[in-house]
This record gives structure tokens, C-alpha cells and sequence, in this order.
């Protein structure tokens, strides 16, 4: 375990290492790292290491651009592949201004900033997200739609013929510390699902980054191409990034509550209350891109209407059947395209606000959803998603809760990112227009 500066240079020393990346994310969710020799590392730990903000997305201030990436040494891993020219670790850096300040744009900073709120009430955020993902086949270098393999849920090998890049991918993910709990083959061809066990918010959100770049280079190394794009094949499942919560409080699962109406505890009602409340305009961070909403659709296992239940898949919101320890909140419609920093700080956010409001869930559904007429789903009062980006932009642009908890620097970057990539889709034209009215308008 690393927890200090000389634990850092202890581990550099006794692994030889060479090359340190240090990494951060953008408020894309894009990870960024400026690789330092490791004859840098003193200045690195110490008064950090400058760079220039200006174009990095998200980051660009009117009058700086002058940043400074501070290391958390409990972050130190050595990446296990490609050491042939000596070996390379990583740290994942906090982002400051000249001056010592924390960058309000830092995603990190913004968890940071909810975690401590958390703090102030007694409560430690938990989450556990089910990263989804497709491995597609490279043609001449470039990366197609064309599948891997054609294996289904949890299918063997031969069907899943990418059993072997999946362990290859688990086994760079223990060397780097994770707690594999699964994996497995989901739904669509060529598409996998690797869980990892929970933990606390902020280690967990980047362990999300990590995640998704030994992903990416594990399968380019086996001359394949891994994708988090939400749907990248119509007609199939889209990957999402479920995020199963929890809270605790004294070292107990706050969730849970053995005397209570399906064990769960008044905390977990209210903080279901203010995920539904402000469920709309989180969607615009948790699914931030044109495509996301390509998976909320019906048919695809993906959630489309506004309600919580029990063990019901067809929920946005589900209550796995686990208690005690295990007892945790599943909020289904988050994608892997989304910023985990600032998707874990906008869910933690809104769950704050429902406990302190006591805002109250309203009735489980535990009939399957899917199967309600639209009358059925009016008379019931259930809402939907919003459609597309933009109307889940509309309604992150309202909501002062989330303003204020993301802080205005990161509330208008990922409204300003949500409108660019809605106002660049909508002046194109797709095939699909073409195929449908070329020949008969
Ligand atoms: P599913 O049945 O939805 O496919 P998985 O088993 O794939 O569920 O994933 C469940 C996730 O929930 C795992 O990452 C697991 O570690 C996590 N989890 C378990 N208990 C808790 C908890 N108390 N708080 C948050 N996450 C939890
Ligand atoms: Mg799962
Ligand atoms: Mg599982
Ligand atoms: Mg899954
Ligand atoms: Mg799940």
C-alpha cells in the first residue's frame, strides 16, 4: 500500500522504474497524461508539474492556462504492459492553478467537493459500476462495427472467441490491484461485461478511467479494437455503465435497515427520491453524448421510464436483492461514454438533496414497464428519459441543485459540450433520411 511520498520513491526504486504518466481526465471524461522520466519525480511530488490547460476540453479559462498536475501517491500503479524500454507506472494527478488553488474544472475536484457535503452528514459514498463494452475487428489498421465474435449472454468458447482478451484484459486489472468479482460475455455479439468489486467514490471513479484504457490497449494489443461508444449497432444492446450505490454511516451500510419495508432504510427511500427528482438533468452528464440516446430506446434492456422497484430489471432504479452489506441502489441508465467523476458527484448530489428534503420516492413499480400502454403509463403518472441530449441539456440548464454541486465552471462545459454535439448532428444527413425519401418524395 502506498500512501506517502517515500513509499512513491521506495516503489520506483525497488521496481526500477524509468517512466511515470501522470494522468488526469477532462471534463469530456477523456483521460490525459504527460509522461514525466522518472528523474522528475522529486519536483512531481513536490511543487508538481506544469502544463498548458488551454487545450485541454473543458479547461480553457479567459485570462489562464498555466495548470499544475499534483500526484495522489495512493495512486501509484505500474502498468503491466510494454516494458521493453524500462518499466512505467502511473499516478492520477489533481489539477491546481498557479496560485495553490484547486481548478474548478477539475472533475476530480468536483467529487472531491460532493464526497466532503457527504462528509459534513456522516455519510461515505459506495459505488460499483458495470462497465459494458464491444470488441470490434481492425480492417487495414482502422477500427470497424464488425464483431469480434458471435457469442451471446454468457456463452463458452467457441462461440465467445474472445475469452482469451477478456482474461488478458482481467489479468492487466488484478496486476493493477482490481478486485475482479465477474466477467462474461453480455448480450450482443462481441460485447463484454467485466465487474469489479465496489468501493469509494473517488478511487472508484478512477479506477473507471483506468479501466477503460487497459481496455483499449489490451485489445489493441491483440489487434483488436475496443469500444465504450453507448450503441454502436442498431438493432442490438447499446453498453451501459450501471452504477450500483451505496452509503454508509459509522463503518454500516446506511441503506440498510432490517426492520424496514423491503429492508431498506428511510436514507435509501429519500436518496431514490432525489435521484428521481433530478433524474432528468444528471441524464445529460450520465449520458452525454447523441449516441447515448440511441440505447435508451424500449427493447434493449436499456431503462426508458422514470420509476424505481425491487428486483425488476425494467426499472431505471432497482434494488438488487442482496441486504445487509450488499443492500445498494442500481441507477441503470448511466452509459460508459459518460465522465465518472462527474456522473458519481451529479448522483451523490441529487441523493443528498432527497435525504436532507426527506423527498419521498413515491410507490415501487414492480410490474414490467415496458408492457404499459401509454394510458397505463399516464394514469400511473410515469415519466420518461429525455429523448436526446439536447432536452436532457434543457433540463440540466434548470436544475440549481446540480449547478451549484458541479459548480458553474463544470455545469456550463458539459452544457456547452451536450449543445456542440447536438448542433454538429443535427445538420447532418444520416443515411437512414436518404434511404426514406429519396425515391418516394
Ligand atoms: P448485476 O446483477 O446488475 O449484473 P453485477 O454483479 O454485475 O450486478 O454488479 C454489481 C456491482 O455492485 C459490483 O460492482 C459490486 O461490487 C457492486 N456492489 C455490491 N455491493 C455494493 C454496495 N454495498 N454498494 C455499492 N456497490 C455494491
Ligand atoms: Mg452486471
Ligand atoms: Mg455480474
Ligand atoms: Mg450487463
Ligand atoms: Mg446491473
Amino acid at each position: 500500500n502506498i500512501n506517502t511520498k517515500e513509499d512513491v520513491l521506495k516503489a520506483i526504486e525497488a521496481n526500477n522504474v524509468k517512466f511515470i504518466r501522470l494522468q488526469f481526465t477532462d471534463i469530456q471524461g477523456v483521460v490525459k497524461d504527460v509522461e514525466i522520466p522518472v528523474t522528475q519525480v522529486e519536483k512531481a511530488l513536490g511543487s508538481g508539474i506544469s502544463f498548458d490547460g488551454s487545450s485541454v476540453e473543458g479547461f480553457v479559462r479567459i485570462n489562464e492556462s498555466d495548470m499544475v498536475l499534483k500526484p495522489d501517491v495512493s495512486s501509484f500503479a505500474i502498468l503491466p504492459w510494454n516494458q521493453s524500454k524500462g518499466v512505467v507506472a502511473r499516478m492520477v494527478c489533481d489539477v491546481y492553478l498557479p496560485d495553490g488553488t484547486p481548478f474548478a474544472g477539475d472533475p476530480r475536484y468536483v467529487l472531491k467537493k460532493v464526497m466532503k457535503e457527504a462528509e459534513d452528514m456522516g455519510f461515505t459514498l459506495n459505488v460499483g459500476p458495470e462497465l459494458e463494452f464491444f470488441l470490434f475487428e481492425k480492417e487495414n489498421g482502422k477500427a470497424t462495427t464488425i464483431p469480434h465474435d458471435f457469442g451471446r449472454y454468457f456463452e463458452f468458447a467457441p462461440a465467445d472467441l474472445a475469452e482469451d482478451v477478456r482474461r488478458d484484459i482481467v489479468l492487466t486489472l488484478l496486476d493493477l490491484g482490481f478486485d475482479i468479482e465477474a466477467s462474461h460475455h453480455e448480450v450482443a455479439f462481441g460485447q463484454h461485461e467485466i465487474d469489479f468489486k465496489y468501493g469509494g467514490a473517488l478511487s472508484t471513479a478512477d479506477d473507471v478511467m483506468t479501466f477503460k484504457y487497459v481496455t483499449r490497449t489490451i485489445a489493441k494489443l491483440n489487434g483488436l479494437h475496443a469500444t465504450f461508444m453507448p450503441k454502436p449497432i442498431f438493432g442490438e444492446n447499446g453498453s451501459g455503465m450501471h452504477v450500483n450505490i451505496s452509503l454508509s454511516k459509522n463503518g454500516e451500510n446506511a441503506f440498510y435497515d432490517p426492520e424496514g419495508d423491503m429492508q431498506i432504510s428511510d436514507e435509501a427511500r429519500y436518496f431514490i427520491g432525489g435521484l428521481l427528482k433530478h433524474v432528468k438533468a444528471i441524464t445529460a452528464i450520465s449520458n452525454p453524448l447523441v449516441n447515448s440516446y440511441k440505447r435508451l430506446v424500449p427493447g434493449y434492456e436499456a431503462p426508458v421510464y422514470i420509476a424505481w422497484s425491487g428486483a425488476n430489471r425494467s426499472s431505471l432504479i432497482r434494488i438488487p436483492a442482496a441486504r445487509g452489506k450488499g443492500t445498494r441502489v442500481e441507477l441503470r441508465s448511466p452509459d460508459p461514454s459518460c465522465n465518472p467523476y462527474i456522473t458519481f458527484a451529479a448522483i451523490l448530489a441529487a441523493g443528498l438533496d432527497g435525504i436532507r428534503n426527506k423527498i419521498d420516492p413515491g410507490e415501487n413499480r414492480e410490474e414490467n414497464i415496458f408492457e404499459l400502454s401509454d394510458k397505463g403509463l399516464q394514469d400511473l403518472g410515469i415519466e420518461t428519459l429525455p429523448p436526446t441530449i439536447k432536452d436532457a441539456a434543457n433540463y440540466l440548464a434548470e436544475d440549481d441543485l446540480l449547478r451549484e454541486a458541479l459548480g458553474e465552471h463544470v455545469h456550463e462545459n458539459v452544457l456547452r459540450l451536450a449543445r456542440a454535439d447536438w448542433d454538429a448532428y443535427r445538420i447532418q444527413v444520416h443515411d437512414w433520411e436518404v434511404e426514406r425519401y429519396l425515391n418516394t418524395i
